[in-house]
């Protein structure tokens, strides 16, 4: 077996021009999700796609049609005994604009340095070869040596919304032990990343209703609740003085942080200052006792997205408004549930809200957070991995946002995610001259051999 892994490491070696060439046909496919003009290079890409997993000799390779962006599959169940993993990738990319920023043509990948320059480089086409570079690299020599299904959507960008359903109608095509997601990035160069966690969602949009129409404040003013003021009392009581969000239970479910984790986030190259340097605030802000990568990480949260009442045009009038919104969010961590936060939300406004204005809250979206046990054989695999290419102990971090796919996989098929990518901090991800540093994506390959020839039983 080692062998193998030698011989499939020294093949990527010698392939290392012919990776490269392969790279840039994918990235010269302007697969923009969210432009209607760009369907055919959608199917255009799916195609390619399909091809190459036909190429490596894989198994039902299927392009299934959806109402957007068809998704490709391709399966290799030749190793009984062994571990199924499912590899998610995504061959859409975002819109370029604006485009007179760019420096080279953004569907024309060009070579500067060590980076290579196109639309997807980064996000995520390249992490995406990265799998299927892997796997060439041991089919050739020897043949793989676990069981891999690959699933490929092209409205990723877009917020998928055709494959929860797809993926809840071929739970049996998709059965696997777990799933891996290179849609993601590392810390730094020198800092290989597994991301373990991410943050989940809950969204919605407060209303409170006063006078039935705007008010004179000279005549009014004093009688009637402000609803404005009465939002703004109500938002204030959200939070008590130690940055803990207010809501009756909110903390219940929370999973406390082992010591392991908060020696794991210790370790993380990042630290209070850089947060001050990122955002330009003159302080830091938060719930006490946690640090700031513990927050972002693994503390759950409640914000204020946006606010409307009034007059806020130039000048001054005197009005009392008839209502006042804000749009609230909460960032959750496991073991919240987006529903129950829901009827937490509706319990604080029901005891808080003063009788004097009338409420009305909406829910407009919710999705909890997702974890993988840090002890899944995937994720041991991984970080074994990534310690042989880097020579260094790999990052656990918890993500402050969500990869909404990783959840439906949780829910859909039960199973957890290995997110582990290679784009960079700097590699301008939706932005103009999207890259991805070069050497980074030939350790990625490498990084990936290891990973499958370490799940070998
Ligand atoms: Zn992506």
């Amino acid at each position: 077996m080692n062998d193998q892994r030698e011989n499939a490491l020294q093949y990527a070696r010698n392939n290392k021009e012919i990776f490269l060439s392969t790279y840039k046909e994918i990235l010269s496919i302007p697969s923009i999700s969210t432009e209607k003009a760009h369907k055919p290079d959608i199917q255009r890409a799916a195609e390619w796609l399909s091809a190459q997993l036909g190429t490596l000799g894989m198994q039902k390779v299927q392009i299934f049609p959806t109402a957007l962006s068809p998704i490709v599959y391709g399966e290799s169940l030749g190793v009984p005994g062994a571990p199924t993993v499912l590899v998610y990738g995504h061959y859409d990319v975002q819109p370029v604009d604006p485009i007179e920023l760019w420096k080279t043509g953004p569907f024309e990948p060009t070579v500067i340095g060590e980076d290579i320059f196109a639309r997807g480089a980064s996000d995520m086409k390249g992490q995406a070869l990265i799998t299927l570079k892997a796997a060439e690299a041991l089919i050739q020599t020897g043949g793989l040596p676990i069981n891999i299904k690959w699933l490929f959507e092209g409205e990723e960008e877009v917020g998928s919304p055709n494959l929860a359903a797809f993926i809840a109608s071929h739970t049996e095509m998709l059965a696997c032990d777990f799933a891996v997601n290179p849609d993601s990035g590392m810390m730094g160069r020198e800092f290989p990343t597994i991301t373990y966690g991410l943050r989940g969602l809950a969204y919605f949009e407060l209303r409170v209703f006063g006078p039935a129409h705007d008010l004179h404040s000279g005549m009014f003013g004093g009688v009637v609740h402000n609803p404005a003021n009465a939002l703004a009392e109500l938002i204030a009581g959200m939070h008590d003085a130690t940055g803990r969000v207010n809501l009756p239970g909110f903390y219940n479910t929370v999973r406390a942080l082992s010591q392991e984790e908060h020696e794991e986030f210790a370790r993380l190259p990042v630290n209070e200052s850089d947060y001050i340097e990122q955002t330009g605030v003159p302080a830091l802000h938060g719930e006490t006792g946690f640090t700031a990568n513990e927050l972002t990480g693994a503390r759950p949260t409640l914000d204020v997205n946006g606010l409307f009442s009034g007059f806020i045009g130039e000048g001054s009038k005197t009005v009392i408004p008839a209502w006042a919104m804000a749009k609230l969010s909460m960032r959750l961590v496991p073991d919240q549930d987006p529903q129950k936060v829901h009827k937490e939300l509706l319990r604080y406004l029901e005891q808080n809200a003063p009788k004097d204005i009338r409420w009305e809250l909406k829910a407009l979206a919710g999705n909890p957070a997702s974890i993988s046990d840090r002890k899944n054989p995937g994720v041991q695999a991984m970080a074994k991995a990534l310690e042989t290419v880097w020579g260094v102990q790999p990052y656990f971090k918890r993500e402050g946002g969500s990869i909404p796919v990783v959840g439906d996989m949780q829910r859909l098929l039960g199973v957890e995610s290995v997110i582990c990518g290679f784009g960079l901090p700097d590699d301008n991800v939706h932005a103009p001259n999207e890259k991805q540093n070069l050497p980074t994506w030939y350790h990625g390959i490498d990084a990936y051999i290891n990973f499958f020839v370490n799940l070998k039983p």
